[in-house]
């Protein structure tokens, strides 16, 4: 049931203008996709309820947009030239390649689903331990000792498990000999680390205090799967808040909490959210949870909130050479000033297109509608009418009369404030059905009655009920249904 309604959902992105395949008249490119006509609208939509929630809704929050290129040194720094790569093994009859942990959470599952728990038990605990140990050998060695066979070959005839890297690289400079290697971040969280002083000083910024963007990052998955789960190019909204070292158990407990309370405002359901505490923690972190969501293949990481101590700094300091600290003027209960520290870190990270995934999956309904002898189906995304794409259609029952006329001056109106769509082809049947499947809140028909009295019809989608109100009372009616304040009040 579950893989059906996320099939409908990727082909319903398809037809109704949110998401291509990357330069798909050239076959696609593989894990790289598009946002069409009303998936930008809707990203851009989804992207401004972060932004506004975690700036505009802050006053120690600002926000930044740091280039996607950066000083190479900062991927030393940060420890992904080291360390940001995942274990990858190739089936030598397929040629296949897939990553070993992912091979062996699949037996977890496998052996969950056979019944048999102690199995998945001992080999989830095992695998814990070879990741956190980044024993390569260990892995190959779990593949054999449970069977794992390639899904395409069918064969258990491996290559020994090698780190890949995930970052991409490229070349800066005009001259091929003297072109320095760059990479394209594979975060955005290194662009808001150093910024940290231009912003400290120029903002006037005390601690604690947070900086957020968000902008794209790159990495070269292994294996991308679930359509924009894993991409290979996403964007992110991350946010670096700074705190006294010592405080990070309460900053932390802190935005947990904010975070989980962003993701139930948007009504989806409290229960498709859970926490999961990692146990394998990056380099950098010294607590670490995700957000997960119950997307139809399962609950998946949506957002991660890091406890990342003072490691970024502390290496930018070291590898650029620059004092990176902050002097707190304010006295301890010793009535000393706390003086100079590197500050700690609490970041949140949650990625815009597994939001994007998310708020599909929650909002696409298949109604059955009509009555018993003249039945009828819809198909209806039943977004937050803030979040819409387009928050008003606008329809003129037909196309002459001079109703026309009168639509295009209602939509002249409002189309300062919201998103309108106009359409006057087709019966108005099929134009509601159409803007139910964008997700469209309100329709606005006009007809001939409005010449007589200057009344229209609104239709609201979600009870599909309809209304005879005045013109003049429309945007005080719709001004009530949207805003903003009712996902950040
Ligand atoms: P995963 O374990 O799923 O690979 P991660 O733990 O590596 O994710 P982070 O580095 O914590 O992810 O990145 C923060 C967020 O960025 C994730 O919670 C996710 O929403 C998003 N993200 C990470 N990788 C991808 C990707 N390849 N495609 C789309 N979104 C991603």
């Amino acid at each position: 049931m579950s893989d059906e309604l996320f099939k409908k959902v990727v082909s319903h992105a398809k037809e109704y203008g949110f998401v291509f395949p990357s330069s798909e008249i050239y076959d696609g490119l593989g894990a790289v996709y598009d946002y069409g006509q009303n998936g930008a609208e809707l990203k851009n939509n989804l992207r401004q309820y972060w932004w506004k929630a975690m700036v505009q809704m802050h006053e120690n929050v600002v926000g930044i947009d740091a280039a996607i290129f950066m000083h190479p040194k900062t991927w030393k720094a940060s420890g992904h030239i080291d360390g940001f790569s995942d274990p990858m093994i190739d089936n030598k009859d397929s040629k296949k390649r897939y990553r070993a942990d992912n091979l062996l959470e699949d037996k977890i599952a496998r052996y969950q689903k056979d019944g048999k728990t102690n199995k998945a038990e001992e080999l989830q605990v095992a695998l814990d331990q070879a990741l956190l140990d980044n024993n390569l050998v260990q892995l190959k060695s779990l593949i054999e000792l449970h069977e794992i066979a390639c899904p395409i070959s069918g064969t258990r005839n491996w290559t020994d498990v090698r780190q890949f890297n995930l970052m991409f690289s490229t070349e800066m400079g005009a001259m091929a000999e003297d072109a320095d290697k760059i990479y394209l971040r594979p975060e955005t969280a290194q662009g808001i680390f150093v910024n940290f002083l231009n912003v400290q000083k120029t903002g006037r910024m005390k601690i604690p205090f947070g900086i957020a963007q968000t902008g794209k990052a790159f990495r070269n998955e292994i294996i991308a799967r679930q359509f924009i789960m894993r991409m290979r190019e996403f964007e992110q909204m991350e946010m670096q808040f700074f705190i006294r070292p010592g405080t990070q158990k309460e900053w932390y407990e802190h935005w947990k909490t904010a975070r989980m309370k962003w993701h139930h405002k948007l009504g989806f359901g409290e229960n498709m959210y859970r926490f999961h505490n990692h146990v394998k923690l990056a380099h950098y972190a010294d607590a670490a949870v995700d957000i997960e969501f119950n997307f139809p293949f399962g609950f998946k990481e949506m957002e991660g909130i890091h406890s990342r101590t003072d490691f970024d700094l502390r290496n930018h300091q070291e590898y650029s050479g620059k004092k990176i600290q902050y002097f707190d003027a304010e006295l301890d209960e010793n009535g000393k000033a706390y003086g100079n520290y590197i500050p700690y870190v609490i970041e949140t990270s949650i990625g815009l297109d597994r939001l994007f995934l998310a708020t599909l999956c929650a909002c696409y309904r298949e109604e059955e509608i009509g009555t018993e002898n003249n039945k009828d189906s819809r198909v209806v995304l039943n977004l937050p009418p803030i979040l819409a794409p387009y928050k008003v259609a606008i329809l003129p029952l037909m196309k002459k009369d001079g109703l026309p006329d009168v639509a295009r001056e209602i939509m002249q109106e409002l189309k300062l404030e919201y998103n309108c769509f106009y359409e006057e082809k087709d019966a108005i049947g099929k134009r509601y059905r159409r803007q139910d499947a964008i997700g469209t809140p309100y329709c606005i028909t006009i007809d001939h009655q409005t010449l007589e009295d200057k009344t229209v019809t609104i239709r609201y989608r979600d009870t599909m009920q309809q209304e005879r109100i005045a013109i003049s009372r429309l945007k005080e009616i719709l001004a009530s249904e949207i805003s903003w304040a009712r996902l950040l009040a």
